[in-house]
């Protein structure tokens, strides 16, 4: 999969694609890292799985780094995700909150499924 055009371009400087990549933890087969770059800083990172059989996708983790909070980084990544897998409800397990409920609250409205927590299907590891 190409990373898609990164639409964000708040401060000036236009900032790079998505970068996505396999997860790359031996335990996790299957996930993946949604990340943007500021020229060449990481500034954002979340974790992603789809189930295909299931129709969901799980998120886990935005982060994003020190001097790029607040710019909606978070948001974007998930919409970004969310056009690149269109008809997925999308959950997130709640195994490693990084961000408060009315984060989720936020970027969860009009999403099917909200990214309200729920116990993770039996397909993804
Ligand atoms: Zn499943």
């Amino acid at each position: 999969m190409s990373p898609e055009a990164y639409q964000y371009n708040r401060g000036g400087t236009p900032p790079r694609p998505w970068v996505d990549r396999p997860a790359g933890h031996y335990e996790r087969t299957g996930w993946r890292i949604r990340a943007a770059y500021i020229k060449s800083s990481l500034a954002f990172e979340v974790e992603y799985v789809v189930c295909d059989l299931c129709k969901i996708g799980w998120v886990e983790s935005p982060h994003s780094y020190e001097g790029y909070q607040r710019y909606g980084l978070a948001s974007a990544a998930l919409q970004s995700l969310r056009r690149a897998y269109p008809g997925l409800r999308w959950h997130t397990a709640g195994g490693h909150f990084r961000q408060a409920k009315p984060f989720w609250d936020s970027v969860g409205t009009d999403v099917p499924g909200g990214y309200t927590q729920q116990k993770r299907c039996s397909h993804v590891p």
